[in-house]
């Protein structure tokens, strides 16, 4: 069948060992188990070893897992926080999805956008649209980072993936000081082989993100309809370790919570992260998401919402991922809420879109409401940028426009190791200082652009005295963005 060209058998078979992948669903319910009633000293060595930014194994996530206790919670809860801190710093880097097409050849049963939801208004993005789109992001927003998402479709292949993004970056928007453009774009798409990963690694893209929905094999299945291009759960599984042989060594993996028992999802993502780090020189994902499941237009599998997730363990979920991946980037989008959103920064979270629309074209449209019959799900949050910004600001936390990392190579192995160091935030402390200088001078109102300010004067204290190795190369840039010079960065 044509499903059977799209999947390769012989780009699946060499990541099994002994004919099995690396989630095995009963291995998973034995640590879960093996990591019940543990004791508070216990809890305290794995805390430690997480703030000295080590990643757990999975039998140390499946004793957090089963943490109840209050104050242990807590311990957790600015154990999480410091790691952070440590390895990140108080930056929140934004971005923001853009949808080029609606069109999908899958039936997710949670999902609006399946093949067999009538319902839909179905479109691609034409080059001109993506043109505008993209001058409304980069001109009237101020993003400079974007995650663009595409439908698993032949109308989106990769002849259309590598045109699209072409387009992006080709994009120059005038902006109050000069003008603004797209500088990384990330990418959301359908697995793919070895060869169609090559063109898109050398397109120029960021970070590359398949999310697994759920590890648990049987609830993949049920979710995903056997005979569907989804349905095939190996052909996904090892999307990343794909995208890692085709040279594309930033990748993000994901679930989506509320299909399966959380802490199963939580377990299959530090496999996966594990088995990463084990066959690719210590690279792990460069980011984790956890989208929860949302209402979405005509989805059955949302009729009996057996596994829905609290906000209670939402939270505790965000927790545990920070401490058992330390170095890794946590993504919320703006399916939560923003009271959720907010608590998540506090614990750890490191990406955030704002302004969000994800309606097809629905940036340069003149509309704020939301459009339920073309988006994949209604949003929670609809916060624009400058509010989010300066929301971030009350919390102590510098918004970050850097994209220096991929464009200057810092990426894979070399970021991993910065990370793990806690030496990465040296650059990324200073970019995001060059940035939000960019940003508040070319976007913000008045009223941010006074609280901006106090920020920034922060920040060029802290770096004054916490790096003054890079002083001479880092403050000409600085003075320069002052001066309307754009683009630089270390
Ligand atoms: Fe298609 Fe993705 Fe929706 Fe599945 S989740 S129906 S693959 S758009």
């Amino acid at each position: 069948t044509w499903i059977d060209q799209v999947v390769r058998q012989d780009e699946i078979d060499p990541y099994l060992e002994q004919g099995k992948p690396f989630i095995n669903e009963e291995r998973i319910w034995r640590e879960i188990a093996s990591g019940s009633n543990p004791t508070p000293e216990r809890v305290r060595d794995i805390l430690k070893k997480s703030l000295e930014i080590q990643s757990l194994s999975p039998e140390e996530t499946a004793v957090l897992l089963n943490v109840k206790d209050r104050q242990l919670l807590r311990e957790m809860a600015d154990t999480a926080a410091r790691v952070k801190q440590k390895v990140y710093d108080s930056r929140i880097v934004t971005f923001a999805p853009l949808y080029l097409s609606n069109h999908c050849v899958n039936s997710c049963l949670y999902c609006g956008f399946r093949q067999d939801n009538g319902g839909m208004k179905r479109s691609r993005l034409s080059m001109e649209e993506i043109r505008r789109e993209t001058e409304a992001l980069a001109g009237k927003f101020g993003h400079k980072r974007l995650i663009v998402v595409y439908g698993e479709h032949p109308d989106s292949d990769i002849d259309f993936m590598e045109k699209s993004i072409n387009q992006i970056y080709q994009v120059r928007a005038k902006t109050r000081k000069g003008h603004g453009s797209i500088r990384r774009v990330n990418v959301n798409a359908a697995p793919m082989s070895v060869e169609k990963l090559r063109r898109l690694k050398n397109v120029g893209v960021g970070t590359y993100q398949v999310f697994q929905e759920s590890y648990h094999p049987g609830t993949y299945s049920q979710a995903h309809p056997p005979g569907t291009l989804k349905g095939n759960y190996l052909w996904r599984l090892f999307s990343m370790h794909r995208a890692m042989d085709a040279g594309i060594d930033d990748v993000g993996i994901g679930a989506l919570f509320g299909l399966y028992d959380w802490r199963f999802e939580v377990m299959g993502l530090v496999h996966h992260a594990r088995d990463l780090e084990r066959r690719y020189n210590g690279i792990g994902p460069h980011t984790i998401s956890f989208p929860r499941l949302e209402q979405a237009d005509n989805a059955p599998f949302l009729n009996d919402m057996k596994y829905r997730v609290s906000d209670e363990d939402f939270l505790k979920i965000i927790t545990i991922l920070r401490l058992a991946v330390p170095y890794t980037g946590l993504i919320i989008t703006a399916r939560e809420p923003a009271h959720i959103r907010d608590k998540a920064v506090k614990l750890g979270v490191t990406q955030m879109d704002a302004s969000t629309r994800i309606g097809l074209g629905a940036y340069s449209r003149e509309t704020d409401g939301q459009e339920i019959s073309s988006q994949q799900f209604m949003l929670g949050d609809t916060r624009s940028l400058e509010e989010l910004i300066g929301d971030l600001a009350d919390m102590g936390c510098i918004t970050s426009f850097c994209t220096a990392g991929y464009r200057i190579g810092r990426t894979g192995e070399r970021i991993m190791k910065l990370l793990r160091e806690c030496h990465e935030g040296d650059f990324c402390r200073m970019n995001a200082v060059i940035t939000f200088r960019e940003w508040l001078d070319d976007f913000a109102s008045p009223e941010i652009k006074v609280r901006g300010e106090a920020l920034i004067a922060r920040e060029l204290a802290g770096i004054n005295r916490d790096l003054p190795k890079y002083q001479g190369k880092f403050r000409p840039m600085y003075d320069s963005t002052c001066r309307g010079k754009r683009d630089l960065y270390l």
